[in-house]
């Protein structure tokens, strides 16, 4: 008998029942186990139905990814499941947990499947650039129609139970044990004497779409609308549309050979890379072993602005409470009505259930006064960008929180150890910098100050993790990792409108490459009055983003900025007067214009902040290249099927990154582009970041 599958005999059905904590992942070891226990209670017979069920947390819950890239081990699990699905005796798939990707693949080989009423069921293979490869793609069309499966197989996303049985997916809610629910299922089966359903013989859902085609089209359509680059979605979509035209057989091999296309391309390599980047980024460094984070049960937000707002509701959305502390009524009206009317638009929108406002809206308290604190455990600050401001507020914190809470700022550039220092504890001080809208982008830069106790730093990450963020600790420096490396892009940015770019050109080079927006259209988004104040109060100048605001033109908010904007619109619009007016300054300025090549701008965008990358692994701000592009991913939206800026460096070749970046800074009189100590190192080694983290 196999080490994580056990075969049990309740006289005449037998339990196959795998045991692969801690998702009973289809290893190679449990493929032969399914295989052979299956094989065996066929030959049984004693044995006349076998029920497929799990021990532990779930369902299987997909392929062993780790064995992504090595050479297959047999048996397939597309072998397997043409072992089930041809078992003489019925074979009943019982879940409960998620049965995800190649789990849900073996239960669609099964004669019948039944959930508990809490399961989720899905094909999220496209999330990792690839589609189902054993049979998904054919096997789910034919159990809950085409225009489902188009949708599940390109979306990723799973249903639940309830969903499963309207759509056919499942033949029974069961309330016991999956086992236990799986067994007197089958004996129903036995009872009644039910005819096998082999999904692969069963083309009856197809029907419609077969007469129609309209309906998968557009079905695959409307499921592919917001898909930004990515392959696998099409690919996914192109495969179930197979189970309309191709014998069964024919389209599994089709599927296969889709499959192994993406596993071998150059997306999908990405999106494997940022799912471990993920993961290794929530490991710190540098705690000692046995740290265990503090208890956080209450939580104190200071500022109900557009960042202390959205903090807030990415706890209430989580379903903690939170005290929400301004300074007067009107303020905290204000932030609450923002809040308030985001999630009734989110619910109009179908996003969250009609009564989730309400709800949500129940765990946040706002209070004035910031003796408020004194309960909470960790306490998250979110005040003004000032030093003086941000001081005032940690010397009152010292003076309210109790012993051992965690004190944390969202500083976007100041200086934490400063911060900490105004304190007696500066142990218990942090930063936890969520990125705008806080409520929706993932990403959490957790900056350990020079003082940051260990445990101090874990319950950040544990804090970030529990409302569904995506935590990435780096150190104190200024803009910390993601900052800093767009201050090294927006630097270029606006150079190029003094060469002889447009910001239309810049932007469509930067949204070609995938990223959701261009740095002009961001500017015009954040507004561009904050970085004019900024660079009043530094005594510095920017020509042309300074008579843009000059000239009243602050961005989105005022219907102009780097574009135009129609009234109720966000789409950017290039606008004649702009380019007059980067024309005349240069013009003044004595600049010669020249045409630039959209080339010269994506190396100009993205090897300045490769190289700033470089020099945060340098001085130790980020631990891991893979935190840095984990960063990216989620604080910024930068494309995911090119894995992040350090992994994209290691695919164009570090020497190449180099070269080009010393020719622009020839190029441009600008030293700061040549390439980092550790860049050139890599380069002149022939070796990648990825080198790095291998030691
Ligand atoms: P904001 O101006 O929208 O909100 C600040 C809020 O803090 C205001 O409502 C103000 O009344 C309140 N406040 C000021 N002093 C206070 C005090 N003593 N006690 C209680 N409340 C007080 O600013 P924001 O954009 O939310 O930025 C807040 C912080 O987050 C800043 O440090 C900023 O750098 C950082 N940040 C901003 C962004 C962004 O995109 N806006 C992104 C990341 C981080």
């Amino acid at each position: 008998m196999s080490e994580v599958v056990k075969v049990e005999r309740h006289d005449a059905v037998a339990i196959v029942m795998v045991d692969s904590p801690p998702v009973n992942a289809l290893s190679a070891a449990v493929r032969k186990g399914i295989l052979d226990g299956v094989k065996n209670a066929a030959a049984d017979q004693q044995v006349q139905a076998i029920v497929i069920a799990c021990a532990g947390r779930t369902f299987i819950a997909g392929a062993d990814i780790t064995e992504f890239g090595k050479p297959p081990q047999s048996p397939s699990l597309h072998e397997v499941i043409v072992e089930i699905e041809n078992c003489p005796k019925p074979v009943v798939a019982a879940i409960h947990g998620t049965a995800l990707g190649g789990g849900l693949e073996l239960a669609l080989g099964c004669h019948f499947r039944v959930a508990v009423k809490d399961a989720k069921l899905g094909l999220p293979e496209v999330k990792l650039g690839l589609l189902p490869g054993a049979g998904g793609t054919q096997r789910l069309p034919r159990a809950v129609g085409p225009e489902l499966a188009v949708k599940m197989i390109v979306t990723g996303d799973p249903i639940g139970a309830s969903d499963a049985l309207k759509a056919g997916l499942i033949e029974e809610i069961i309330e016991s044990e999956p086992a236990v629910g799986g067994e007197a299922f089958a004996r129903k089966v036995l009872a009644e004497k039910r005819p096998l359903r082999r999904l692969r013989d069963d083309d009856a859902k197809l029907a419609a779409a077969k007469a129609d085609r309209a309906i998968f089209t557009n079905a695959a359509a409307a499921a592919n609308k917001r898909n930004r680059g990515l392959d696998a979605p099409l690919a996914a979509a192109e495969a179930v549309s197979f189970s309309l035209d191709t014998p069964f057989d024919e389209a599994l091999k089709k599927e296969r050979d889709s499959f192994l296309k993406l596993m071998n391309g150059d997306q999908s390599k990405a999106q494997r890379y940022a799912f471990f980047a993920e993961r290794e980024a929530a490991k710190v460094s540098g705690v000692p072993e046995g740290t265990k984070p503090r208890k956080v049960e209450k939580v104190a937000i200071i500022g109900a602005g557009t960042m202390g707002g959205g903090i807030a509701m990415s706890f209430a959305n989580a379903g903690i409470p939170v005290t929400l502390i301004e300074t007067g009524d009107e303020q905290l009206k204000r932030g609450l009505g923002i809040m308030q009317k985001n999630y009734e638009a989110t619910a109009a929108r179908g996003g969250i259930p009609a009564d989730a406002p309400a709800k949500r809206m129940a765990l946040i308290t706002g209070v004035v006064g910031l003796e408020n604190v004194k309960d909470a455990d960790l306490i998250i600050e979110a005040v003004f960008e000032t030093m003086a401001i941000k001081k005032e507020v940690f010397t009152k914190l010292d003076q309210y929180a109790k012993p051992g809470a965690v004190l944390a700022s969202n500083t976007s550039y100041l200086n934490i150890n400063e911060i900490a220092a105004i304190t007696k504890r500066p142990q218990d001080v942090l930063g936890m910098h969520f990125f705008s809208p806080a409520n929706v982008m993932k990403l959490c830069e957790i900056v350990r100050a020079e003082k940051t106790a260990p445990d101090v730093l874990l319950t950040a990450v544990a804090v970030a993790r529990r409302i569904a963020k995506v935590p990435a600790v780096v150190g104190v420096c200024d803009g910390f990792v993601g900052n800093r490396m767009l201050a090294a892009r927006s630097k270029q940015s606006e150079k190029f409108l003094f060469e002889g770019a447009l910001p239309q050109q810049v932007d469509a080079v930067v949204t070609k490459f995938g990223m959701p927006m261009g740095p002009f259209a961001m500017g015009d988004l954040a507004g561009l009055d904050i970085g004019w104040r900024s660079r009043k109060d530094r005594g510095i100048k920017s020509e042309i983003a300074d008579a843009l605001c000059e000239a009243g033109r602050f961005g989105q908010k005022t219907g102009k900025g780097y574009y135009k904007y129609e009234a109720g619109s966000r789409a950017p619009l290039p606008d004649p007067e702009v380019e007059k007016l980067i024309e005349e300054t240069c013009a003044r300025l004595g600049l010669k214009r020249r045409t630039i090549s959209d080339d010269e701008i994506l190396e100009r965008m993205i090897y300045p902040m490769v190289n700033e990358g470089a020099r945060i692994l340098e001085e130790k701000i980020a631990s891991r290249p893979s935190d840095i592009d984990v960063i990216w991913l989620y604080g910024y939206g930068w494309p995911i099927y090119r894995g992040g800026p350090m992994f994209y460096a290691d695919q164009v070749g570090l020497k190449h990154i180099a070269e080009r970046l010393s020719f622009y800074a020839k190029q441009t009189n600008d030293p700061s582009l040549e390439p980092a100590p550790l860049l050139k190192r890599l380069a002149d080694e022939g070796k990648t970041f990825a080198s790095l983290a291998k030691g």
